[in-house]
Formats: C-alpha cells, structure tokens, sequence
C-alpha cells in the first residue's frame, strides 16, 4: 500500500533508451525522433562536463525529460526539458536553438534560464526575485515552471552530493516556494514527491522516526483495513459496480508533520498535535468511470457506515481553486476508527494527478471551441482559472514596490487552504483562508472595493473586518463618497485587495501632496501679498535654484508632505521679489479643509476631528499635516507653534470621517445586530465593533469606529440610535490611554 514511496534507494539512472520507451507509448515515432536529436544535440553541447556526482551531465536533462514523459508531457516540452541547461552551462545561443529546433523550444529554454539567473543581493530578496522572474516567464509559457518543477525534482533526487548547507537551502526553497506552487497549479503527483524529499533532506531524523511510526501503525492495523478494503469492494459488486476501483492511500510522512504543526486550537498555539492525534492517515478512493456514479457510489459508502456531515465536502459541484474535483466523506463506527473516502471519475484522479499538465493543449485560449471539443470541460477550465490566476499574479506584482512585499502576498496565497462563499445572486467565489468581507469586494469588482462601506453577511451586518467561513452569503454595501483607507490593510488578506489599496493611498498620495503643497504655499504667499501666478518664471527659477529644488511640483509636494515650511518659501520668494510690499498685518487665513485631500491632511487618532468640528493642523516631517481638534489636549503642548497651521473646514466638505462611538445597552441578546443595522441604515460606515460583555445578559457597552460625514451626521445618527430602547446612553470620542499619549505628535 506504500506502493509509491517517494524516497527509496538510489534511482537507477535513466538512460535515453528509458526515455525513448515511454516515449512510444503516446507519440508518433517522428515525435519520437525529435526528442531523440534533442538528446544527441544536448549530449554533444554538455560532452565534458560533469554533474557533482561525477556522472556525465547529460544524465540529469534525461532524467528531467523522463519525469515530464511519464506526465505524457507534449514534445516540445520534453525537448526543451533535454536542452533546459544548454544556453545557461554551455555556448549554445538561443538563437541557435531557435533555428536548430524551433521558435516555440527555444523560448521554453531560454524562460527556464531566465529563472537560473539572478541577482544576489540577499538571500530573501533573491529568492524573492527570481520568483518574481518565474511568475513572469510562466505567463508567457506555463510550461516554463513544469519543467523548472521536473529540474527540482531531479536535483532533489541527487542532492545528496552537494554540501549540506547548499542541500538545506534547496530544501527549504522548495518547500517554501516550488511545493505550494505544484499545489496551486495542481500538480499533485510532482508535489507530494517534491515534499516528501525536501522533508527527508531538511529534517533527517523527523523524516526516519515518522517513517517508522507510519510502517508500525499500518502493519498493526493491516488486517482491519484489508477487511475494510473487501467489505467495500464488495459492496460495489453487489450493486453492479464493478467498474468502480478501491484504492487504499495512505498520508505521506510530510503530510503527517504539517497536520502535526498545525494549531491545535486557535486560542492555544503552542499545542501542537501529537503523531497518535493525526487522524485519517489513511483514506479509500474510489474511482468510477462517470459523474453520475460517483454520486451514486457516495450512496453505496453512506450505507455501509454511518457518515459524519462535518466532514462531508462535494469538491465536485464545488471544485477547489486549482480545479481539484472530487467527493470527500468520513466514515464513523468501523472499529472506532474514522475513514475518509474520496470519490472521483478517472478524469478526475488523473487531473488530481497532474494538474495543469494534465492535458496539455498548447495555446488554448486562443481557440476555445476547439479546445472544448479536445478536452473535457474540467480540464479546460482549471487551465483558464490557472491563467486567471496567473495574470492576477502578474498585475500584482506591476504595482508592487519591492520584491519581498509582494513575495509575502504570494506567498498567502499559494497556502492553499480556502473558503468559498456567495454572492447575493449565488456565484461562488474563492478567497484563502483568513479573507475577510473587503477581499470578498475586490474579488468581485476593483470599483466593489474602493467604495465599500459595510457588508451584510448571511443577512445581517457586520463589520468588514470580519474573517469570511465557507458558505456564507456576502453582500457588500457601497457608496460612492467612501474611499479605502489605510486601516484596511489591517484586515485585507488576498494579494488583489492589498494591492489595489495600497495602489490608491500611493496614487493619491503624490498626486494629493502636489494640490495640497500648492495650496498651502499660495495662502502662505497670499499674506506676504503675493499672486504666485503673476510671479516671472525667471524668479520662479531663481527661487528653484535658492532651494536646490529641480521642479515646481517638487517644491509642492515638498510643503504637501510637510518636509518644507510654506513660510520659508515666501520669505525666500519675498526676498527675491525683493520690492514686494510689506504685510500690513498677521493676521492668518487659515488653510480650508475640503476632505478631499487624501492621505497627506490626517485626522488625529486621539481626537477624531469631523467637519464641525473646531480645528487646528500640525505639520508632520513627510506625512502632511494632522487635524486635531482645537482642544485636543495631546497635541498642542508636543509641537512648536511655528509647526501649528490654522485650518478650518470648507463650506462643503466630502468623504468619511473615522470617529468612535460608544453605545450602552441593556440587554445583549441580538443588540449588537440592530444597533449595527441602525448604523447601516444612517449610512454611518462601520470599521470595527469592539464588544465588552455584550454575549452576556444585562448591561454591556458597544464601541464602534464608524465613519459620518459631519457633525450633523453625526446628530442625525446618535438620534436614531436613541431609539432603539436597548440603548442606554451614546458618547462620541474615545478618551486616550495614558500609554497612547507618548506615540502622538
Ligand atoms: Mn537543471
């Protein structure tokens, strides 16, 4: 039943008759021959050389090519596997395999040397880069990482040769990078193997002692579950199902110590489980030939033992992300012992198997009718979610500012586990584990994202920040006026909501400091009575040139974000003008507040200024100014006054102003939901909900961060929730810890 032990001793080297062999059996013998020049032309190209090992190099592209062959890889891919180190270790060109071989082969090498390559600067942003460099030569070809996945199996196969510290860096970077991207394109087959190596090499004596502890449990419980194994076939036989095959699996040894780290419980995360706590280690697949019987086979299994709905999964109706498809149940009452089963047509499994490569098509986007008639129709669309993803991935990392920022995205979303729940309209949508109701948004519209406000979940409110479980009905609530905000990237989880948030406080920050910095300094310049438009561009760049500045726009984002004092500038630019009229009197005006401003004017954590509020700013070094209100008492003692700017709210303001409210209620029982509904209902934006002992009868307190558009908003909204006769007494404000007082200013 350990029929496929991934590690075993020493592999025989594969020779290119092996490869030939399983070559015949799905190509044309001209295909055949392709690969076959391939292998002369590489074996002349690599002559002299030799791998660590001692053996002639050519042995390792035959063994790379000879994995992809048993995945029935199409023939380019197993040419180009045979040449993938030649432009790299040789003098062989690009070009030359271009003409020698074709256009299509050549591209494949060179994408797989591309990834050979990198900088090293250090080892996290190398790694973080040549991931980058992966992800963008598997969207020109996806092939590129198949074959790179077959070179690190095979360097894995052989690593014992090379220095342990080289060995533990090969391991690592495989499990940490290459395996959860086998899994994500779901490669399985390549992927377990991938694992079970890495593991062996990383951790010898983990690997030796649960090994062990495998062998003895399945010798101990050999009877008991060849028993199992009859009784279920016979079951099949009995209801005219012979077809169905009974395979018993059993959990590889890497697959046990990850179920052993993972957390107990999560309030408890030093308790880890112990080997004797891992259960289902082992699990019966059936395999049918149709749909139809796999749900009909399902009915066979319930009615042998009696199945625990917790843990019953219909993968099928439900396909995972990477398309895996199949029916998971668990069994109780066969001598105490769960037992998983998993059901799935052959497709399936083979798809299981292989993934992406399971049926490979080469371009199929481009000719999706006749890929549809070629293909079934899971195959298909796995391989356009795997290039929705891919292009996901690539947008993503556009806009990323360095590599390791987006290398922590990746990496949450390649750890595959995931929850899927729906639209109002019944679309199902996947999100990794940990997403909350703002990556549901930017799952379903960038424009969703931008504008949300609140989030009703299976019919009620909740706040966005709020971790999404699988099956639940999520309806996002926008408004146009609403923008994201920073806090989001508190909560936001999915690579896609992180980037397009961090996209917007980015883009508006430099464009928001150049409006705001203008602004700024022409009401500076409007006291020392000067029109900054009538001012010559000779003087403009003489004052340019005083300040060392290469640009206009730099001298206002400059003052924008708070690096320069607008004062300076007008006394430089005074004396500059040199006959300009001196000011009659000091009188400020102060700067007006449109709301508009974005990240570079703030509102105070401490006070929560809201328009109607009276005001005062702070000049912050590169962070614009900060909006307090006129008696915040944590701010005016912590500055200087020349850093203290007079402000005042425009007429009309626009956008959302974070406050915190804090309602006190009688009695617990579902308050929390009308209050929020209330909230909702006034178009007050709801951040977050802190709760004390509202789950508990009698008397609690609710503090919420919502976002009002003014003061009188803010009347309208206490008013309504006086209504509701739960409600004690409302206070706006949050009264500072002590402990907070030191990080102000
Ligand atoms: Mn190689």
């Amino acid at each position: 039943m350990s029929d496929d032990s991934v590690i075993g001793p020493p592999r025989r080297r594969i020779l290119s008759s092996d490869l030939c062999n399983v070559l015949e059996t799905y190509l044309e013998p001209t295909q055949v021959g392709a690969v076959y020049r391939a292998y002369l032309f590489s074996a002349e190209a690599h002559e002299h050389q030799k791998r660590l090992s001692g053996e002639f190099y050519i042995f390792h592209p035959i063994a790379v090519a000879y994995i992809l062959a048993e995945m029935r890889m199409d023939p380019q891919t197993v040419i180009a596997a045979l040449l993938h180190d030649v432009i790299e270790d040789t003098t062989i060109t690009k070009e030359q395999l271009g003409a020698q071989f074709s256009e299509e082969v050549a591209e494949l090498v060179d994408g797989v040397s591309k990834l050979t390559r990198m900088p090293m600067e250090s080892r996290e942003q190398a790694q973080a880069a040549s991931f980058r460099k992966m992800l963008m030569a598997m969207n020109r070809d996806i092939r590129v990482i198949i074959i790179k996945l077959a070179d690190r199996l095979h360097n894995l196969q052989t690593i014992g040769v090379m220095k342990p510290e080289s060995q533990r860096r090969i391991a690592r970077e495989t499990l940490e990078i290459y395996a959860p991207l086998a899994r994500r394109l779901g490669m399985n087959g390549i992927r377990v193997r991938l694992e079970e190596l890495s593991f062996a090499t990383l951790y010898p004596s983990r690997y030796k002692i649960l090994t062990k502890h495998l062998r003895l449990l399945r010798e101990q419980r050999q009877n008991l579950l060849q028993g199992l194994h009859s009784v279920i076939e016979k079951r099949f036989q009995e209801r005219q199902m012979p077809q169905a095959e009974v395979v018993l699996r059993e959990r590889t040894c890497y697959g046990v110590y990850s179920k052993m780290l993972e957390k107990k419980n999560p309030k408890s995360p030093n308790r880890r489980h112990s080997f004797q706590e891992v259960t289902s280690l082992y699990a019966f697949r059936v395999i049918v030939d149709t749909l139809d019987e796999c749900y009909k086979s399902l009915g066979i299994i319930h009615g042998l033992y009696i199945p625990s709905f917790k843990h019953f999964r219909d993968y099928i109706a439900v396909p995972k992300k990477n398309g895996y498809q199949s029916l998971h149940t668990q069994l109780m009452g066969y001598h105490d012992y769960p037992i998983e089963v998993q059901i799935r047509t052959r497709a399936m499994d083979e798809f299981a198997e292989k993934g992406i490569a399971a049926h490979w098509l080469y371009k199929l986007e481009e000719n999706p009718e006749i890929a549809l008639q070629h293909e079934n129709s899971t195959n298909y669309a796995a391989r356009q979610r795997a290039s929705a993803w891919l292009r996901d991935l690539i947008e993503v990392q556009k806009n990323a500012s360095d590599s390791l920022e987006f290398l922590e995205d990746v990496k949450r979303d390649l750890f595959p586990d995931e929850v899927y729940v729906f639209t109002p309209k019944g679309k199902i949508l996947h999100l990794p584990n940990g997403a909350t109701a703002i990556d549901f948004a930017y799952a379903v519209h960038s424009d969703v994202g931008n504008h949300s406000i609140a989030v009703k979940i299976d019919r009620h409110y909740t706040a966005l920040s709020v971790p999404l479980v699988s099956g639940q009905t999520v309806e996002i609530t926008t408004a146009e006026w609403s923008h994201p905000s920073a806090n989001w990237l508190d909560f936001a989880f999915t690579p896609r909501a992180r980037n397009h948030i961090r996209h917007y406080l980015k883009n508006m920050k430099q464009e928001q400091a150049l409006e705001l910095g203008k602004r700024i300094l022409e009401k500076e310049l409007n006291l020392h009575h000067i029109a900054f438009e009538k001012v010559s561009a000779e003087q403009k760049q003489l004052l340019l040139q005083t300040l060392q500045l290469e640009s206009l726009d730099k001298l206002f984002s400059d003052i924008g974000l708070g690096c320069r004092m607008a004062l300076i500038v007008a006394r430089q630019l005074e004396a500059i003008l040199n006959n300009a009229p001196p000011p009659p009197n000091n009188t400020p005006t102060p700067l007006l507040i449109r709301g508009t401003e974005g990240s570079l004017v703030s509102y105070a954590n401490c006070c929560n200024p809201i328009p109607g509020d009276k005001i005062l700013g702070l000049l912050t070094d590169g962070n614009g100014i900060e909006i307090h209100t006129l008696h915040c008492k944590h701010c005016t003692h912590l500055k200087s006054p020349e850093e203290i700017m007079a402000v005042a709210w425009e007429g009309e303001t626009e956008g959302n102003f974070l406050i915190e409210i804090r309602i006190d209620v009688r009695d617990g029982m579902g308050v929390l939901a009308r209050v929020a509904a209330a909230l909702t209902e006034m178009q007050a934006g709801i951040s977050t909900v802190n709760g004390s002992s509202v789950e508990m009868r009698g008397a609690g307190s609710l503090r919420f961060q919502i976002s009002v558009r003014d003061r009188l908003h803010l009347a309208n909204i206490m008013r309504h929730l006086r209504r509701l006769p739960e409600v004690v007494r409302i206070q706006r404000g949050n009264p500072l810890q002590p402990s907070e007082i030191s990080t102000l200013g």
